[in-house]
């Protein structure tokens, strides 16, 4: 969300907080009589009109920190890790259209750094006309954490997957689990319990991987722990069903696709057709930039 750094929703394009845009558009609507060449492409022309409005007006400093503060983009671990820099290296900078894309926590892009630029890329299937979405924050996380982040960015998040589990946090199931996921109980009772619940609250499709979204840390906790998987193995769904459910629901992600890739490796490296799947996941974190061959060393 390309905003005015005032805060303001999320609820796609068009709501106040795109209001820089839609000022940057009015100017130049209002400086259509000042003679420039139409020669000087638009670019040019913007920053023209932008030092021309400047030079006459007092600057609001804490307003042009706020816009800053709330577009820029921060190079992520994973970036860092590509291009070979020391892992705490942080990028930090202002791309616009990339500030456009809003946030949803059942995001369909992901986006990383090469050098000076910003690669965004699908992290699942897109349907037509779907905007597209990234995770500003970590939508691995349950509702009451994805709340609070939202909250440091100036937002209230009002995605399809919040309002869902805003319903389903009222009941006391969910209460319970979530009370169990807090209070670190054996995970393999917390999905166990989940699990029980989405069957008798009828949760269907892509809301079940919300869920399991929400609650993966302790789903990945149970798939790695071969001693908790002899005990709740049968109780409770495969890992392939989860996973499928997770990626289709909010996109891939690289610790779902390192606890993946650990499974088949347990297994004996998996056939041809588990392969596929690995390498379907992969182009979802990595997107398609990442040579097969590269990302078939990185999983395997
Ligand atoms: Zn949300």
């Amino acid at each position: 969300m390309l905003t005015d750094g005032t805060g303001g929703n999320n609820n796609g394009p068009g709501n106040s907080g795109d209001s820089l845009l839609e000022e940057l558009n009015r100017d130049e609507e209002n400086q259509e009589n000042t003679g420039l060449d139409d020669d000087i492409n638009t670019d040019d022309k913007q920053a023209w009109i932008d030092i021309q409005r400047f030079m006459g007006e007092k600057i609001d400093i804490v307003a042009m920190l706020s816009i800053l503060d709330v577009n820029s983009l921060v190079e992520e671990m994973f970036s860092s890790k590509f291009t070979g820099k020391n892992g705490d290296y942080h990028g930090v900078g202002i791309w616009v259209l990339a500030s456009f894309i809003n946030h949803s926590c059942n995001p369909n892009a992901k986006r990383y750094h090469i050098g000076d630029h910003v690669i965004v890329h699908a992290s699942r299937d897109i349907k037509e006309g779907e905007e597209i979405t990234l995770g500003y924050f970590d939508v691995f996380s349950p509702l009451k954490n994805r709340k609070e982040m939202a909250k440091n960015w100036g937002f209230d998040c009002q995605c399809k997957r919040c309002k869902f589990e805003d319903e389903v946090s009222a009941k006391n199931e969910m209460g319970e689990i979530e009370m169990g996921y807090e209070r670190g109980v054996d995970v393999g009772t917390t999905v166990y319990k989940l699990e029980e619940s989405m069957r008798r609250w009828m949760v269907r499709g892509k809301m079940k991987g919300y869920l399991r979204a929400s609650f993966w840390k302790v789903y990945s906790e149970l798939f790695v722990s071969e001693k908790l998987m002899r005990k709740w193995g049968r109780k409770v769904p495969t890992m392939d069903v989860v996973v499928e459910s997770i990626v289709e629901a909010v996109g891939g992600d690289e610790r779902v696709l390192r606890v993946v890739s650990e499974g088949m490796k347990r297994n004996g490296g998996g056939g041809v057709l588990e392969m596929e799947k690995v390498m379907k996941l992969g182009r979802g974190v990595y997107g398609k930039v990442m040579k097969k061959q590269a990302l078939r060393s990185l999983i395997c």
